[in-house]
């Protein structure tokens, strides 16, 4: 196994590869991070090519700008191409090309943990690209996290990643706004947290019908409609301009709710609001 780029995710990535096992031989720009990998094991490439000697390599750079240059020393030609550098589909897309060209079987990877979490039970990779690479290397993979395959378009690991990141920037935006909010009248982050964690979840349970009414197109609610949540948002806004705290978490979603009402989704359901944002 060859793993290129040892930063905080390259080096969880070689060491769950050595905890398992495996024969691993590193790269990275500084060699120095490599010392506690060379410890537990590990052989140091000396290059890129070095690295890329073996069957399966894994990449996990800043950037795709930063790693082209390394993909292109590395001589991968016959390899299998594990990608885990995060970027766009239209990068992921660019870089299973350059692999095709080059005669290098491409899986294209976004991890959805911390460093911390790779090679424990609840990391989750997802991956697209060749298929036929995957499940020939799916050992190789199941070291790193649960990994779940996506489609032979490369671009798909990297738009799932994109979507629940905004997700997660979204709830992350939204309780940071609650704390500044409740913080705002002396609530401290300890006492407000362990309610926002209940209502986090309650909010998820909603989703699965927000997702059935996108996916059929009828918006119809008696459970609760957008012109009484727009009004909310007002609420929230006011509330959080009249405390002296920062309006645009909330403000971004009232403007968008406002045009859902304004184009005729007042009683629709909130999943309605999808409209607008397409
Ligand atoms: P780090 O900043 O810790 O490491 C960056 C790595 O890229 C280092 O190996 C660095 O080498 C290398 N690098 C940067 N620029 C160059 C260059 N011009 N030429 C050669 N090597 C270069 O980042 P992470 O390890 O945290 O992240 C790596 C990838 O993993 C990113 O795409 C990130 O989005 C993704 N990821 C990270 C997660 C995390 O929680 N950390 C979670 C999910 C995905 P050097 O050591 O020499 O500087």
């Amino acid at each position: 196994m060859g793993v290129l780029g040892l930063g905080r995710m390259g080096a969880a990535l070689a060491g769950a590869l050595l905890g398992a096992g495996h024969d691993v031989s590193v790269w990275n720009r500084s060699p120095l991070k490599a010392g506690p990998l060379l410890d537990r094991g590990a052989r140091l490439a000396a290059t890129p090519s070095e690295a890329a000697a073996a069957d399966v390599v894994i990449s996990c750079l800043s950037t795709y700008e930063s790693q082209q240059p390394v993909l292109d020393a590395a001589s991968l030609r016959g390899r299998t191409l594990v990608n885990l550098t995060s970027g766009t589909p239209e990068q992921a897309r660019g870089a299973a090309k350059w692999a095709a060209s080059e005669g290098v079987d491409y899986v294209d990877g976004v991890i959805m943990a911390v460093p911390q979490g790779i090679g424990t039970p609840g990391a989750r990779i997802l991956y697209s690209g060749s298929e036929t690479a995957f499940a020939a290397r799916r050992d190789v993979l199941e070291v790193l996290g649960e990994p779940v395959f996506l489609g032979e378009d490369a671009g798909m690991a990297a738009l799932y990643d994109l979507a629940l990141l905004g997700m997660m920037w979204s709830a992350m935006g939204g309780y940071l706004h609650a704390l500044a909010l409740v913080g705002s009248e002396g609530v401290t982050p300890a006492e407000f947290t362990p309610m926002a964690l209940d209502w986090l979840s309650s909010v998820g349970g909603f989703l699965a019908g927000i997702g059935a009414q996108v996916a059929s197109g009828d918006y119809e609610t008696d459970v609760s409609a957008l012109d009484i949540n727009a009004a909310g948002l007002a609420m929230l806004v006011e509330t959080s301009r009249a405390q002296g705290i920062g309006t645009e978490v909330p403000a971004t979603l009232r403007a968008l709710f406002d045009r859902a009402v304004a184009a005729g989704h007042g009683a629709h359901a909130i999943a309605s609001v999808i409209e607008e944002i397409r």
